[in-house]
């Protein structure tokens, strides 16, 4: 029996990957124009880390983490999302002494034991970017046109930007009970998840999506009309900023998000074209969090995007392989000989170049060259390396030229720049 990858877990294979360095190279470019410095957390943090910054009633910390005792009995767990291990490591290693704006970005593979689908897997990748230190709502403005620009530069279109508010200590509460009492009306009509948790997580029902759940809480009361002073004016003011830039957004009283530790600004990036998977990339303000975990009080903001979700999104606009400049066939021993040294001294030089490596007939090597797409061929035999000096086609315009070996990097440089 061959052994296979594990369900929900995929391969990225060539043909494939070159679609996603596109997106993460877009990602880097587009985060480092607005200010934002890469940070690498490890894969696995301990298990502590995630209840307390999710939250012990979220789908996350419920039912999707991959957790394990190692082998010193430490319960760790593979991390579901970014920003609990991003907040870990400002507080960890003090970077709010660096300055008072921290503007980070992550990028890598993330782990939820869901049920695979199109869209959905168990080990997923995202690039997310958090801003911590600033509660102005003109950082949430700049975060969500960074996000804006990242699609327009990608080249996704088909998304649209949805923001709401979830208030925060002061007047999340008041809500809360009122929904509470609404939903308490209703429970006869709410699924089992929901009835389970109206009380303990009563946000949740507002985004679930059993049809009964939509139907029952249609009408339900608005967070958007129980937001306290601040975080009214937190929220217009941010959006009006996002009108000034010309960032369009619709608001959606209805987006809860699934985390606990989501204040004010929450917003989600959203296609009707990945079926139910319809959020390409989600976050939202948190200002309470680096305090729930030990650090002094920071304000923050991010967001992360789902790669696999990039990725279909871009549907059959693969990013095509680069093409393969050169490729030397040789006849012979000896010809074969110089064709290593002639492609070993070309990728030296900054020109990748192949070969073949099984002494085949020169038919058989020009098949190859061909289905590599190589731009040019160089045909080496006995007659060649005696005169220094051979025959470089041009596989598009079938048109050839002599080139002395000595030439061959300075020539293939110029046509291939
Ligand atoms: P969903 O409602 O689809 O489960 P979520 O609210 O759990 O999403 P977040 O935790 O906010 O998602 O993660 C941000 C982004 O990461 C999502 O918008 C999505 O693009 C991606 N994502 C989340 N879970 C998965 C998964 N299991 N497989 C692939 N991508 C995922
Ligand atoms: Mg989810």
């Amino acid at each position: 029996m061959t052994i296979t990858a594990i369900k929900g877990m995929n391969d990225i294979l060539p043909g494939e990957i070159e679609t996603w360095q596109y997106l993460e190279a877009t990602a880097r470019r587009v985060f480092g124009r607005f200010g934002f410095s890469e940070i690498r957390t490890p894969v696995v943090e301990k298990t502590d880390l995630f209840c307390r910054s999710i939250g012990e009633t979220t789908d996350i910390v419920e039912k999707e983490m991959y957790t394990f005792e190692d082998k010193g009995k430490n319960r760790i767990t593979l991390r579901p999302e970014g920003t609990a291990s991003v907040m870990r490591s400002y507080i960890q290693n003090k970077l709010y002494n660096n300055d008072p704006v921290n503007k980070l970005y992550y990028l890598g593979p993330m782990f939820r034991y869901e049920r695979p689908q199109k869209g959905r897997y168990r080990q997923f990748h995202q690039i997310g970017a958090e801003v911590v230190g600033v509660d102005s709502p003109l950082i949430d403005a700049q975060v969500m046109a960074m996000l804006d620009t990242f699609f327009r530069e990608a080249g996704i279109d088909g998304v649209s930007l949805e923001i709401n508010s979830l208030g925060c200590k002061e007047c999340r509460p008041g809500y809360r009970d009122t929904l509470i009492a609404f939903l308490e009306a209703r429970l006869d009509v709410l699924c089992e998840d929901c009835r389970r948790r109206y009380k303990t997580n009563p946000l949740r029902t507002i985004d679930c999506k059993v049809p009964g759940c939509r139907e029952a809480t249609a009408d339900a009361p608005k967070i958007l009309d129980h937001l306290c002073r601040g975080c009214d004016d937190h929220f217009s003011r941010t959006q009006s900023l996002l009108q000034g830039l010309e960032v369009p957004f619709t608001v959606n009283a209805r987006m809860v998000r699934g985390l606990d530790y989501y204040t004010r600004t929450t917003f989600e990036m959203v296609t009707d074209r990945l079926g139910s998977q319809n959020a390409v990339a989600a976050g939202g303000r948190y200002d309470g969090l680096v305090e729930e975990l030990g650090g002094p009080a920071s304000p923050g903001i991010g967001f992360a995007m789902g790669l696999e979700r990039l990725v279909l999104m871009r549907g059959d606009d693969k990013v095509a392989p680069s093409r393969l400049p050169l490729f030397i066939a040789a006849m012979g021993e000896a010809a074969t000989d110089k064709a290593f040294t002639l492609a070993t001294d070309l990728q030296r030089n900054g020109i990748e170049a192949e070969i073949d490596y099984f002494g085949k007939s020169l038919k058989a090597q020009m098949r190859r060259a061909n289905k590599l797409e190589a731009r040019f061929v160089l045909i080496l035999g006995e007659d060649e390396l005696a005169s220094g000096e051979a025959e470089l086609k041009d596989m598009d315009q079938s048109a050839q030229e002599k080139v002395r070996f000595e030439k061959l990097t300075e020539l293939l440089k110029e046509k291939t720049a």
